[in-house]
């Protein structure tokens, strides 16, 4: 059951997100949204990142576009000495960043806010290779109630390429409401899942991927 007014569909999907509501105005006349096609990025000496991640539990919540994960409190990503507290993370179906015009099969979000609120958003890549131990875990909840089951435990380091190399930007959330002011990181390597964990995800969203959206004056790095 989709408990959202907006989707994916033809008549609720990001073409008409702006008309369902007023406030998802920004899906449709924002100019710093997300995702993009990560193209022409310029190198940079950048905050180094900091995964303070590892052992957690985590609640499970049908949002109807997908199937969220909601760590208890205390894990975090250090941007500098910056730190954001990790509130939830949760998968698309394609990827929703392009790499120069190429989608990848899947996306992960991990969504963080700082003590002011202040959004920053990780992206991986997730592409075809070996089984993912961790994710089996989380899978246990593509079941047609999700919140049948209370909650995993999960490591969450397993979820996170080898390096930190990444994409930088300002851009949105990729769904209603689009809010803008998100720090987006896309980290450069890849995520491998197998061809079966991919297919699981695959046949519980079908297509759960925001189209790319122009990139305009703003700048990308890496690094
Ligand atoms: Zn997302």
């Amino acid at each position: 059951m989709n408990r959202t007014p907006w989707g994916y569909a033809a008549d609720n999907g990001p073409a008409c997100w702006a008309s369902l509501d007023p406030g998802y105005r920004l899906c449709g006349c924002g100019t710093e949204q997300s995702p993009v096609d990560l193209v022409d990025a310029r190198k940079a000496q950048l905050p180094p990142l900091r995964f303070d991640y590892g052992p957690t539990r985590a609640a499970i919540e049908d949002t109807g576009a997908t199937v969220q994960f909601n760590p208890a409190p205390g894990r975090g990503l250090v941007i500098g000495r910056h730190r954001h507290e990790l509130r939830q993370f949760h998968f698309h179906h394609a990827s929703e960043h392009l790499v120069d015009g190429t989608r990848w099969p899947m996306e992960l979000h991990l969504v963080h806010t700082d003590s002011k609120g202040g959004l920053a958003v990780v992206g991986v890549f997730i592409g075809e290779g070996e089984v993912n131990a961790a994710v089996e875990i989380l899978w246990q909840a593509l079941v047609d109630d999700p919140e049948s089951l209370d909650h995993i435990d999960v490591d969450l380091a397993a979820l996170l390429p080898a390096t930190t190399k990444a994409w930088r930007y300002r851009g949105s959330l990729t769904t209603p409401p689009c809010s803008e002011g998100v720090s987006w990181i896309v980290l450069a390597d890849i995520l491998p899942l197998s061809a079966r964990q991919i297919a699981a995800f695959t046949n519980y969203r079908p297509a759960n991927c925001r189209p790319a959206q122009a990139l305009g004056g703003r700048v990308l790095t890496i690094g």
